[in-house]
Order: structure tokens, then C-alpha cells, then sequence
């Protein structure tokens, strides 16, 4: 089989991970946990990076330090897996969510500002939705595939409708803006480090943010929220979602590797869309500009998209649709949803995700191209 996107082991993982064995540091503390957010810093040129048990993990608690509440409103786009939107409702908010630009496939920037402009009011330099009232607290731009929507545009809307910024860039590792790394943006950005993104440590994530006194409040919620070093006080509700030091390792080894990871992917990107130009209704998602995306799943756009997929996971190569639009779920179809022509769910008909490991072949990536090809010819 040529799976869609599997881990790549082949740096320090072994050596990191016995050292925690033999040393005995495994659990909540260790040198690791140090290190590792240390390599997201002096990679991402964040200020600070607070590691947590996974990506939603990150998400959750960056938008309750952003301030959000229950009754509060958080923008996202309507296309985005679908953690982005839970983690909005495990604070009791509730999302709006925005449609997508037909060809970057991010937030749509002229709907989004259209609504604020439109739909809400500033009162006492809060953000509130003229329909219900309620405070739109926070908006979570999520850099879909590892592409960027403008984000100076989004930093200025967001800072003119006093909205925080969340960035979900759990899929963006490695992807720049004008130079400058995604998720550093906004008051938090926020990495998945789950089995299918650019590295993995099984499960992970990282709260990244500029901010001192954030990250601190931020290392403190996500490790129970004790306050003196012997005693067992806590100081307010925390949370048990530290990364534990074994995963820590395997992240400061997948660290290592990215680069290679990054060129791997922007090779893989490349052959396929020599490859595929002419096949019908092929189509890539256009790399905002000014954006170096990481090309972390390389989903395009095909005629017959869900026969396609089907003649291809027969033939043991593994492929995907793209999300289902949020507003199709069943437990969002009551939520604000910003559109004029329904993108989300043109672009979720004709996208396939094609196998794009970065541990993928030459040879593979050929059979997957071949296989696509006859398909179109028969
Ligand atoms: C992977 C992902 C997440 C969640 O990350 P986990 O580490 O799996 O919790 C959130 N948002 C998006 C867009 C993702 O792709």
C-alpha cells in the first residue's frame, strides 16, 4: 500500500527516547520538554513555545487565555478539519464561520471584513453581533494545507474589531508570510504535531506566542495550575496537558529532520503538478502571495473526483476527500455560516488528497501518477 501521510523516523528518535528509558525521565518532567520548545522557538521566531498534549490542546487553551467565554462568538473558516471548531465549544462559545476564497482555499478576507462591517457593532471596544448580541471575541484564522490567507490584512481587521487572534497553524509547520512563521502572527498560534502533520510525536502540540506573561499563564493552566513548588496549592482550574518527556525527545529528533521534510514535501508538490497538469479538471490551490507554504498535504482538485478516489484506494493507494464543510455538520448547522456562493462545498466535491509522506519515493509517487493517468484514459 502507498499510505497518504505517514511518520518519517530516520534521525534521533531511537537515541532520544532510550536516553529518557535509561535515565528514567519519561512522565511531565525532563530536559527534553525544554529542549524540544526551545527548537519550535529558535525555528518559528516565536518568542516563547509552551508544549501540550496535542494540537486541540494548544487551541483550547490559547482562546481561553485570549479571553474567550461561554456566549462568545470565534470566527473561523468554514473549510478547516474539524478540532477548530470543537475546541471553540469546549469553552462554551460558538463559532461564525466564514467561506473560503474558490482558489487559496483560506478565509475569504473580503466576506469576513464585509460581515464585520455589516453584521456587528463596537461597543466599549468590544466586537458584537447586531443578530444576537453576543460578544465575537476571537477570530482563528487556520492556514489550511500549510497556505496562508494575507495575514497583515487579517492583523489589521482583527486589531480595527478588537478581535484576538488564534492562529490554527497545526498544518502550517515551516509556512511563511512575508518571511515571518505562521502562528506568530497573532496573540497565540497553535502546532499539531499529530501522526499525519509535517513532524509527530504520536500526539503533541505547542502554544507559540511573543508574549511573556501569556506563555507563562500558559505553561502554568496546562500543568495544573500549581503554585508553590512543594505544597499541592493551585491557584485556579488547570489542566493535565503538558507533553510528557518520551514524546518531547521524539519531537527535538523529528525537529532535526525538518528541513529535509520541507524540501522533500516541495518536490513531491512539484512533480505532481508537472505530472498532472493536463489531467481533467486538475487543479491546485493557489499559494497566497507572499506566502512559502510547506506543502504539508497536497490535496488538488480533480473531475470525478469521488470515482477517482475510489479506483485509486482499490488499486492500494491510500487517498482522501477534503473535509466535510463545517456548516455540513451535524452538530454546526445551527451556526452563523458567511457566504455568497457556497465554496466550501464546491472545493470539498472535486478536492483528493494524493500520498505525499515525506518518506515517499520517487518511484511510488510515479506509480500514483501512472494511476491517475489511466484513469482519465479509460
Ligand atoms: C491536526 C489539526 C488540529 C488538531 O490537532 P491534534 O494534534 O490532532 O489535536 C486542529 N486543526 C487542524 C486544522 C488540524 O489539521
Amino acid at each position: 500500500m502507498i499510505p497518504l501521510s505517514v511518520p518519517n523516523l530516520s534521525g534521533n528518535e531511537w537515541k532520544y527516547i532510550k536516553d529518557c528509558l535509561d535515565t528514567n525521565w519519561v512522565s511531565s518532567v525532563g530536559s527534553y520538554v525544554d529542549r524540544f520548545e526551545n527548537s519550535l522557538v529558535e525555528f518559528t521566531g516565536a518568542k516563547y513555545a509552551v508544549s501540550t498534549v496535542n494540537g486541540s490542546a494548544a487551541l483550547h487553551i490559547s482562546m481561553l487565555l485570549a479571553g474567550v467565554e461561554q456566549d462568545d462568538h470565534v470566527i473561523l473558516p468554514n473549510i478547516t478539519f474539524v478540532a477548530s471548531a470543537n475546541t471553540v465549544t469546549y469553552l462554551k462559545a460558538s463559532p461564525i464561520f466564514i467561506d473560503i476564497d474558490p482558489d487559496t482555499w483560506q478565509m475569504d478576507l473580503d466576506l469576513l471584513e464585509n460581515y464585520l462591517n455589516t453584521e456587528t457593532e463596537i461597543i466599549n471596544d468590544q466586537c458584537r453581533s447586531k443578530k444576537d448580541g453576543r460578544i465575537i471575541r476571537c477570530i482563528m484564522p487556520v492556514h489550511v494545507l500549510g497556505n496562508m490567507c494575507d495575514m497583515e490584512r487579517l492583523m489589521k481587521i482583527a486589531n480595527k474589531f478588537y478581535l484576538k487572534v488564534v492562529e490554527d497553524a497545526t498544518e502550517s509547520l515551516g509556512s511563511y508570510f512575508n518571511k515571518k512563521h505562521s502562528g506568530t502572527f497573532g496573540d497565540f498560534g497553535c502546532v499539531s504535531f499529530n501522526g499525519n502533520k509535517i513532524i509527530t510525536t504520536g500526539g503533541g502540540g505547542m502554544i507559540l506566542t511573543n508574549d511573556e506573561s501569556l506563555a507563562k499563564k500558559a505553561k502554568h493552566i496546562t500543568t495544573q495550575a500549581k503554585s508553590d513548588p512543594f505544597e499541592y496549592v493551585h491557584d485556579e482550574i488547570g489542566y493535565n496537558y503538558r507533553l510528557v518527556n518520551i514524546l518531547a525527545a521524539m519531537g527535538l529528533a523529528q525537529m532535526e529532520q525538518l528541513k529535509g521534510f520541507l524540501d522533500h514535501k516541495n518536490k513531491l508538490y512539484n512533480v505532481y503538478i508537472e505530472k498532472l497538469k493536463n489531467v481533467p479538471g486538475f487543479k491546485t490551490q493557489k499559494i497566497s502571495e507572499h506566502v512559502l507554504p510547506n506543502h504539508w498535504l497536497q490535496t488538488f482538485q480533480f473531475e470525478r473526483a469521488v470515482e477517482l478516489m475510489k479506483y485509486l484506494n482499490e488499486l492500494k493507494i491510500q487517498v482522501r476527500p477534503f473535509w466535510v464543510p463545517m456548516n455540513q455538520l451535524s452538530m454546526f448547522k445551527q451556526q452563523p455560516y458567511i457566504s455568497k456562493n457556497d465554496n466550501s462545498s464546491k472545493i470539498y466535491h472535486t478536492c483528493v488528497s494524493l500520498p505525499c509522506s515525506t518518506n515517499l519515493n520517487e518511484e511510488d509517487q510515479l506509480k500514483v501518477i501512472d494511476a491517475i493517468l489511466s484513469f482519465y484514459k479509460k
